[in-house]
């Protein structure tokens, strides 16, 4: 590699932030390589918490972490703008033009030199192509798609409020998302009660539909049963085996003929890398779009391009997208890439130990699993140590994103944020 070697850094979310800022510790302070980010935002958000910021129980303007900011801190360099394609051949990251909110351009169309390229752009839901889903439905893959769920989600409450009516949102996908999002926008309406409405907010029907068999699939079965009892308790209507076949503006269509008619409509399933990867140079992709890499997290057509996170997928041992799976996967390409730069040490394969997963429903229950399959919470005050786990998930995040003595401030600035603003999005 090149003397003072550029590592480009593609997507700023859970892997890619922690990439970069580890990275420009090491190599950046060091001088031994110019490390640059590019995400087409200006802020990283945790992902594992959009369906809160959809609901409007997590304030999001407190919990975004600046690119610029991050970067003057931490020894690299960033720059907004979405890659658009990669030009292998001449070791090129191609950016499109980068407009502002009203669509006129900023900053040009441009090329990102590297020696090293790390492909960290995420995934999104996918509506295998279902007929009337892209037009009819909202997503929360991203936090302007949050945003704008959170918009009509609190004008359409106010529409039903006007005209005495039930509000019906019907969501897709009964995993972690869409299991999570419904429980969360029960809560909001909990909380909206206590400020306005007269105290007697419009009433909200919930639909979550579920292809299979049973909610939250990657959990133990009596997970996902005590999450089935628990949303039905809260007045959820969840339905397995609900195969849907189209979507209108009116609501779904089920394989089997019946309709279920939905003001707001939610697609929240199935996992896709984003479509650009097909514009990756002719690098191998599952039919999910991912771009194929070997256990070291390298890609199987080039040496110099590794992907990390949902838009990777390992041939022979294939992880679920996880915030977990792209924490480590970034955690083992920074402990790497550094020899890989200095003496041209090969990347090790990067082993995943898996240490459980947990889902919380609001604050109304939660749960986790740990590697023996040991289930824990659900019961247990409440669920109160999942949802706690849930939390610390994130607060670990920021600590390693932000160093202990700003993180656990930012921790102290959130509750006290607590006390100052409604506990939920109220404008
Ligand atoms: C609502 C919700 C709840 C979830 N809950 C959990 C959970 O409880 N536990 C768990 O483990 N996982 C959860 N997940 C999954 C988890 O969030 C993902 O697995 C994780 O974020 C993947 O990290 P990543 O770095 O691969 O991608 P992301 O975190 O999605 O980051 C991708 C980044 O790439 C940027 N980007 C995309 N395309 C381009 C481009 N062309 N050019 C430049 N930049 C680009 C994006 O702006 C983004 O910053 C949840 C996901 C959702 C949507």
């Amino acid at each position: 590699m090149a003397e003072k070697s550029e590592i480009l850094v593609v997507g700023g979310g859970v892997a890619g932030l922690a990439l970069a800022t580890r990275l420009g510790k090491t190599l950046g302070k060091q001088g031994d390589a110019r490390i640059t980010l590019i995400d087409k935002s200006f802020s990283h958000v945790w992902k594992p918490m959009l369906h809160c910021f959809a609901a409007g129980t997590v304030q999001n303007e407190n919990n975004r972490i600046s690119f610029m900011s991050q970067a003057s801190q931490h020894y690299f360099d960033f720059w907004p703008g979405e890659v658009v394609a990669v030009d292998r051949l001449n070791r090129k990251a191609v950016l499109g033009p980068f407009r502002s909110a009203d669509g006129s351009v900023v900053l040009d169309g441009r090329t990102v030199d590297y020696d090293a390229l790390v492909l960290a752009i995420g995934s999104c839901a996918n509506d295998f192509g279902t007929p009337g889903v892209a037009e009819h439905c909202l997503f929360i893959d991203n936090l302007i798609e949050a945003n704008g769920f959170n918009e009509k989600f609190r004008m359409e409450l106010l529409r039903a409020f006007g005209a005495n009516a039930e509000l019906d949102i019907a969501i897709v996908g009964g995993g972690a998302t869409g299991t999570q999002l419904a429980a969360e926008l029960h809560k909001a309406l909990d909380l909206v009660r206590l400020y306005s409405f007269e105290k007697n907010p419009p009433k909200l029907k919930i639909t979550l539909l579920e292809a299979g068999p049973r909610i939250l699939p990657a959990f133990p079965e009596q997970v996902s049963e005590a999450a089935q009892r628990e949303l039905e308790r809260i007045k959820v209507d969840v339905r397995t085996s609900a195969m849907v076949s189209g979507a209108d503006e009116g609501g779904f269509t089920l394989k089997d003929g019946s309709y279920v008619p939905a003001t707001l409509r939610v697609w929240a399933a199935g996992v896709k890398a984003p479509a650009v990867t097909a514009q990756f140079g002719g690098l191998s992709l599952n039919r999910s779009g991912q771009v194929i890499v070997q256990p070291n997290l390298c890609s199987v057509d080039d040496e110099r391009i590794f992907a990390v996170g949902d838009c990777s997928f390992i041939r022979d041992e294939p992880l679920p997208p996880t915030a977990q799976v792209a924490r480590q996967q970034a955690h083992h390409l920074a402990k790497h890439v550094p020899a890989l730069i200095r003496n041209g040490t090969a990347v090790p394969s990067c082993v995943f130990r898996n240490k459980g997963a947990i889902v919380a429903l609001g604050d109304y229950n939660g749960w986790g699993t740990l590697p023996g399959g040991t289930v824990f919470g659900g019961g247990l005050l409440n669920g109160l140590s999942a949802r706690l786990g849930h939390m610390m998930l994130y607060r670990q995040h920021q600590v390693e994103l932000y160093g202990l003595s700003r993180g656990l401030m930012s921790c102290l600035a959130d509750w006290l944020d607590t006390l100052v603003r409604p506990s939920v999005r109220l404008d």
